[in-house]
C-alpha cells in the first residue's frame, strides 16, 4: 500500500529580519506593512525568495476578510464610490484596504488609477490602507502582486479588502478571480445600450451599481429595471446568489449603506452555502496554474535557441513544409521543456 506523501517543504525559513517583519505585519504596524508589500512587489530574485517565505508564514493569518472587486469604465465613479463605501465601512467598525489592478500601468508604466490623488479622505483614516497598482510587469504580473498584497493586508487584520480595476483589458477577469464579490459600476445611461455592454463582464458581477443617480434619478431607475430584466437570461455565476442591481450616488452617499448591507447579505449567503470557501479554493488552484504557465512561457521565450529557430520554424509550419507537432517538439526540446 502506498503511504500518504509527506507535506512538501514549500519555503525556506524566515531570516531574523523577516521574522521581525512578520511580527510587525501581524501587529498591523504601518511601516512593517509597507515594507512587506514592497518586498512582495520587488522583482529581484533574492527579494522574491524572501517574499515567498514571508507569504507562506502569513498564510494561516489571512483569509478572514471579505474581498470585494470593483470595476467599471474610467469616469464612472469608482474612486469616489470606493471612498464612500470605505468611510461607511469604517464607521460601522471595519478596517479597509484598497488595492488596484491597473492594466494600463502594466503596459505603459503609466497609470489610469494611480496617478490622480485618490480617496483623500479615506487615505487620512488610520483604519484604511490604500495601495496603488504596482507599475511594472505584465498584467499577469501586476495582478499577481495584487493578490499577494491582498494576503499581506488580510494578515495585518484588514477585514475588508477592495480591489479596484478599470473596465478595460482582461483585468476584470483577473480581479473577479481574486475576490469574493465582484461589483460592476455603470452610468445611468448605460442600460440604454445593452448591446455595447460586455456581456461576459456583466455575467461576472454579483452586484451591479448604477452610480451618479443624483444626476438623473429617472434614468438611473430605468437603467436598473433594464438590467434587472436582462440578468435572468445571462449565465449565473453562483448557485446561491442572485445578482442584484442597485442605484447609488457616490457623491451624495445615497445608497451606500444599502450597498454595504447587500455585501453583508452576499457574504452570509456565500459562507452559509460553502460557496465562498469553494470559490476561494478554486481561485487558489487556478492561480497556481497561472503562475506555472507564465513561468513556462517565460522560460520558453527567454531561451536563445528558441529565439534563433522560432521564426524559421513558424514560417515553415505556416507554409506547410513542417508539421506543427514536429516544430513544437523541436522548440520545446530547445527550451529544455521536452
Ligand atoms: P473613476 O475614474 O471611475 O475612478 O471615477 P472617479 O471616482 O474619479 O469620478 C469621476 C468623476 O465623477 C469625478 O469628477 C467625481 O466627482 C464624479 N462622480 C463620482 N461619483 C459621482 C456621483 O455619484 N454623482 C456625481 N454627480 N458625480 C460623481
Amino acid at each position: 500500500m502506498k503511504r500518504a506523501a509527506d507535506p512538501v517543504p514549500v519555503s525556506a525559513a524566515l531570516g531574523p529580519t523577516d521574522r521581525d517583519l512578520l511580527e510587525g505585519v501581524l501587529a498591523a504596524q504601518p511601516r512593517a506593512l509597507a515594507k512587506a508589500i514592497t518586498l512582495v512587489e520587488s522583482t529581484r530574485a533574492d527579494h522574491q525568495r524572501r517574499a515567498q517565505a514571508l507569504l507562506q508564514a502569513l498564510l494561516p493569518h489571512a483569509g478572514e476578510a471579505i474581498r470585494i472587486g470593483v470595476s467599471g469604465a474610467p469616469g464612472v465613479g469608482k474612486s469616489t464610490f470606493v471612498e464612500a463605501v470605505g468611510l461607511h465601512a469604517i464607521e460601522v467598525g471595519h478596517r479597509i484596504a484598497v488595492l488596484a489592478v491597473d492594466p494600463s500601468s502594466a503596459v505603459s508604466g503609466g497609470s489610469i488609477l494611480g496617478d490622480k490623488t485618490r480617496m483623500e479622505q479615506l487615505a487620512r483614516s488610520t483604519q484604511a490602507y490604500i495601495r496603488p497598482s504596482p507599475s511594472s510587469g505584465t498584467l499577469g504580473g501586476v495582478a499577481g502582486k495584487t493578490r499577494e498584497t491582498l494576503m499581506v493586508c488580510e494578515a495585518a487584520g484588514f477585514d475588508v479588502v477592495v480591489v479596484e480595476t478599470v473596465g478595460v483589458g482582461q483585468s476584470e477577469t483577473a480581479v473577479a478571480g481574486m475576490t469574493d464579490a465582484f461589483v460592476l459600476l455603470q452610468l445611468p445611461n448605460a442600460g440604454d445600450d445593452l448591446q455595447a455592454m460586455k456581456k461576459g463582464i456583466v455575467e461576472l458581477a454579483d452586484l451591479i451599481v448604477i452610480n451618479k443617480c443624483d444626476l438623473d434619478p429617472l434614468a438611473a431607475q430605468r437603467a436598473q429595471s433594464q438590467l434587472e430584466s436582462v440578468l435572468p437570461a445571462l449565465q449565473r455565476r453562483s448557485a446561491h446568489w442572485t445578482p442584484k442591481v442597485l442605484v447609488a450616488s457616490a457623491l451624495t452617499q445615497q445608497g451606500i449603506a444599502d450597498f454595504w448591507a447587500e455585501v453583508g447579505r452576499f457574504g452570509e449567503a456565500m459562507r452559509a452555502s460553502g460557496e465562498l470557501q469553494a470559490r476561494r479554493r478554486a481561485q487558489a488552484v487556478s492561480w497556481m496554474w497561472e503562475i506555472i504557465e507564465q513561468a513556462l512561457r517565460d522560460r520558453f521565450g527567454s531561451s536563445p535557441e528558441v529565439q534563433r529557430e522560432l521564426p524559421a520554424l513558424a514560417a515553415a509550419v505556416q507554409q506547410g513544409s513542417v508539421a506543427a507537432t514536429v516544430a513544437a517538439r523541436r522548440l520545446l526540446t530547445l527550451a529544455g521543456l521536452d
